[in-house]
């Protein structure tokens, strides 16, 4: 293979929903069609349920031809569906290009009254193939980090969820960056995924729509604060002091609980939207009576939200859940600091929360001795975290992606 053989393999073919409308209109008029196709391609990748060139029937056949020739409709080889028991919730494993999977979740909630809200159908969107920051509880941080997901990856997601929705006379009302991969590790595609869905023209969700979750990136925070104000931020904060936060949440050894609670603040008083936190309950590590205290003293009157979820069981950490009747110890206690809390049932094991652990089962399971070698370095990592001592360095994953087993 020669040097620009190569080259060109490494390059992914583009997808459509990379472009933005000027780019797209660009194109149309390289290959000799009229302005008016941009409207008729966008409707039927947006609101109809085409799923290649051939399903955008407003085209003929030879302008459909030429545009699959360098264009890819959707970003996905492959889409494979896996309906949870609930009945509520669709797990979509996406093969991408070059053979990379991520998944996306979708979730429904009938009307709630009482709350005066509408039937609400989330989808959960991941940003990047693996992740690097490798929260050891976490089925994504344990494969690793494979690569970004480009904006039109992270969109075609959500064309996929609401095309679902569309077939069972639903609507898409929400999106929520709680898939895998650190979103604000990979802002740029993050935020132009935004504006594609956004985008009146294309996704036409509205921004308030829109939840980015992060583990702490403060930077990233605070650009989001100033170039997306109408996003909401949820913070996976997990711990209130550092020693546990440095094992649970390792970025926490280059941003502190302080400079993220203070970039939290600060975005909330910036753009006017609350901030939610996130706490992964596990029982016996952040679950203790000193946790939940730090916890309620560190947020005590920012108006927060806090959304306590049960841990999911991932196969390479010797932790669990916390007991049901101890979460909602914590939630009262933290209501009783003046802050908002849910707590995530059922869910979590099968949405958002479990999002990483099909792909973390295709790759294939680390071998036995790297999860038993894992296992011992959190037991002795989480009894100096309890201790109140901090490690030097993060436990690496025992995934195959990883490969030092
Ligand atoms: N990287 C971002 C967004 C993706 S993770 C972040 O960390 O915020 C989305 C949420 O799922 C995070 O709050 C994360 O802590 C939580 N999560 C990950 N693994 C989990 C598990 N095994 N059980 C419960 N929650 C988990
Ligand atoms: Fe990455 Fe979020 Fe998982 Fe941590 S919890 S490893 S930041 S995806």
């Amino acid at each position: 293979m020669n040097p620009s053989e190569a080259a060109r393999q490494t390059i992914r073919p583009e997808i459509l929903a990379d472009l933005s409308v000027s780019q797209l209109a660009a194109r149309v008029r390289d290959v000799g069609a009229e302005p008016y196709r941009v409207t008729q391609i966008l409707d039927a990748a947006w609101r109809s349920t085409a799923t290649d060139w051939s399903g955008v029937t407003t085209l003929g056949r030879a302008l459909q031809e030429r545009l699959a020739s360098e264009l890819r409709f959707s970003a996905f080889e492959a889409v494979e569906r896996q309906e949870a028991e609930d009945g509520a919730t669709t797990k979509l494993l996406l093969t991408l290009s070059d053979g990379a999977k991520v998944e996306a979740v979708l979730m429904r909630s009938p009307a709630d009254p009482r709350r005066g809200s509408g039937p609400r159908a989330t989808v959960c969107v991941s940003s990047q193939a693996g992740c690097a920051v490798g929260c050891p509880f976490c089925a994504t941080g344990e494969l690793g980090f494979t690569r970004n997901l480009s904006s039109g990856e992270i969109q075609d997601q959500v064309r996929i969820a609401r095309q679902i929705l569309r077939s069972e006379q639903r609507e898409l009302t929400n999106v929520v960056y709680m898939g895998m991969g650190e979103p604000l590790q990979n802002i740029d595609a993050v935020f132009a995924s935004i504006d594609g869905l956004t985008d009146p023209l294309r996704g036409g969700i509205g921004q308030r729509r829109i939840t980015v979750s992060t583990s702490g990136v403060v930077p990233g925070i605070e650009r989001l604060a100033r170039q997306r104000p109408q996003i909401t931020l949820a913070v996976s904060l997990h711990a209130a002091r550092n020693p546990l936060r440095d094992l649970l949440v390792p970025l926490n050894r280059k941003w502190p609980v302080e400079a993220v609670i203070r970039a939290a603040h600060a975005h909330a008083r910036a753009t006017g939207r609350r901030t939610t936190y996130e706490v992964t309950m596990i029982d016996g590590i952040n679950d203790r009576a000193e946790d939940s205290a730090a916890l309620a003293e560190l947020l005590a009157g920012s108006g927060a939200h806090v959304n306590l979820i049960p841990m999911n069981a991932v196969a390479h950490t010797p932790w669990h859940e916390s007991r049901p009747e101890r979460i909602e110890q914590i939630a009262n206690e933290l209501r009783s600091a003046g802050l908002t809390v849910t707590v995530r049932r059922n869910r979590g094991r099968e949405a958002g929360a479990a999002c990483g652990q099909l792909a973390a089962e295709r790759a294939g399971e680390p071998t036995p001795v790297a999860v038993a070698r894992r296992r011992e370095l959190l037991v002795a990592a989480s009894a100096a975290a309890l201790q109140g001592r901090r490690t030097a360095q993060p436990i690496a994953p025992a995934g195959p992606l990883r490969g030092d087993a």
